[in-house]
C-alpha cells in the first residue's frame, strides 16, 4: 500500500455570533482539510489548525510535506512523522506552520489506516477503546457576570458537571464572574476558568487565590506560553491546578511544563501539536510524570471535532473531553452530524477510522473562497 495523492483545502465556517475571548474576537473558523489517497483508492482526512494565513499552511502540506509522503506505506506512519518533521527541524522549524501541517497530515493516516482496516483510530490505536467519555461545555464566553452565570445555570441544568467559562484579564470584573457563576451552579459543578494568556503572573496569582476560595477545577492559560518565568512563579503562588498546552506542539514544547512540574492537566490540540502520532507520545511523556490530559478543542473545524473523540477515548491519562457547546459553523460537513453529549457524556462514533462521513459537497461548500 503506498500513498499516491496528498491535497490541502482551505476551509473556513461562518459564526453568526463572533467569540470574543480574553486576546482576541473571531467571526469566522478557519482551518486546513488534508486529504491523504492511497493507491488501493482508500482515502483518509485530516485537518490542520490555522487560524490565519490558511494559505501558508496549504503551501506548506502541498509543496514541503506531499514529496516527503508521497510512495510511502501508510503503515509506517511513525517513521513518516520523524521524515516530515526532518524536513525543516535543523533550521528551526519545530514549531508553528510546519507541524500544524504535518499534524493535519498524520491525521488523514490514521484515518485512511482506519478506513482500510475497517477500525476506528481509538482502537486502531490499541490505547483505552473507550467508547464514551465525560465532556465538559465549553466554553462560556466573556459577558457580564449576571448573563454568564445564567447561561451556567442552564448548562448544568442539561447535565453538566463541569463548565468552562473564559475570563477577560480584569481582576475586579473576573472576581465577580467566577462569584455569580458559581453561586448559579452551586458546588458540586466543576468550574474552569480559561484566561487565554490575559493576565500576567503577579495578576494571575491574585486571581487564582480567589479561584482557590471558590473551589476552582483548573486555571487555563494564565499568561502567555513563552512566559516559562512566569508560569514557574504563578506555581509557587497557587495551588490552583494550572491547565495549557492548546498552543504548545510536540513532546519538545510540553518537556520543560512536564519535567518542571508547572503544570497539571496537558491540553494538546490535535491539529496542532502533531496529529495522533504527535499527541500520543505527549501523552506518555505526561503520564511518566503523573500529569493528565485534556485534548484541546476550541475554536477548531470539523476534523478536529471528530478526530479527538478519537484520540481522547484512546489516550490511557485522557481526564476529560472538552465539548464545544457553542455555535458550530461545520455541522453540515459530516453525513451524520457529531454526537452530542447526555447529562455530561459523550459517545464516541465507532465507524471505521474518524468515524465519519464527510459529505460529498463539503469540502467545496466549505471552501474558503465559497464561505461567508
Ligand atoms: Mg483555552
Amino acid at each position: 500500500m503506498k500513498v499516491v495523492e496528498v491535497t490541502a483545502v482551505e476551509i473556513e465556517g461562518t459564526l453568526r455570533v463572533p467569540w470574543k475571548i480574553a486576546t482576541a474576537t473571531m467571526d469566522t473558523l478557519n482551518a486546513v482539510l488534508v486529504r491523504v489517497t492511497a493507491d488501493d483508492g482508500t482515502v483518509g482526512y485530516g485537518e490542520a489548525i490555522a487560524r490565519k494565513g490558511t494559505r501558508v499552511t496549504k503551501a506548506v502540506v502541498e509543496d514541503l510535506l506531499a514529496p516527503v509522503v508521497l510512495g510511502k506505506d501508510p503503515f509506517a506512519v511513525e517513521a513518516i512523522w520523524d521524515d516530515m518533521y526532518a524536513t525543516l527541524r535543523t533550521r528551526g522549524h519545530s514549531r508553528g506552520f510546519l507541524i500544524e501541517a504535518i499534524s493535519g497530515v498524520d491525521i488523514a493516516l490514521w484515518d485512511l489506516l482506519g478506513q482500510k482496516l475497517d477500525e476506528p483510530v481509538s482502537r486502531l490505536m490499541m490505547g483505552s477503546a473507550r467508547t464514551s467519555l465525560p465532556a465538559y461545555a465549553s466554553s462560556i464566553l466573556i459577558d457580564t457576570p449576571e448573563s454568564m452565570a445564567k447561561e451556567a445555570a442552564a448548562l448544568a441544568a442539561e447535565g453538566y458537571d463541569a463548565i468552562k467559562i473564559k475570563i477577560a484579564g480584569d481582576l475586579d470584573t473576573d472576581i465577580r464572574r467566577i462569584e455569580a457563576v458559581r453561586e448559579s451552579i452551586g458546588p458540586a459543578v466543576r468550574l474552569m476558568l480559561d484566561a487565554n494568556s490575559g493576565f500576567d503572573a503577579a495578576e494571575a496569582i491574585a486571581l487564582s487565590r480567589e479561584a482557590e476560595r471558590h473551589g476552582v477545577y483548573w486555571l487555563e492559560e494564565p499568561t502567555f506560553l513563552d512566559d516559562l518565568p512566569g508560569y514557574r512563579r504563578i506555581r509557587q503562588g497557587s495551588a490552583v491546578r494550572i491547565a495549557l498546552g492548546e498552543g504548545e506542539f510536540t513532546t519538545a514544547g510540553f518537556r520543560d511544563f512536564i519535567a518542571d512540574g508547572l503544570i497539571d492537566v496537558a491540553q494538546p490540540n490535535i491539529t496542532r501539536a502533531g496529529g495522533f502520532t504527535g499527541v500520543r507520545r505527549i501523552a506518555a511523556l505526561a503520564e511518566s510524570f503523573g500529569i493528565k490530559v485534556a485534548p484541546h478543542t476550541g475554536a477548531s473545524g470539523p476534523i478536529c471535532m471528530a478526530a479527538t473523540l478519537q484520540l481522547s477515548a484512546a489516550l490511557s491519562p485522557f481526564l476529560i473531553h472538552e465539548y464545544m457547546y457553542l455555535e458550530n459553523p461545520f455541522e453540515a460537513f459530516f453525513e451524520t452530524a457529531l454526537p452530542k453529549p447526555v447529562n455530561g457524556i459523550i459517545q464516541v462514533p465507532q465507524e471505521p477510522g474518524l468515524g465519519v462521513q464527510v459529505r460529498a459537497d463539503a469540502t467545496q461548500r466549505f471552501a474558503r473562497e465559497n464561505a461567508g
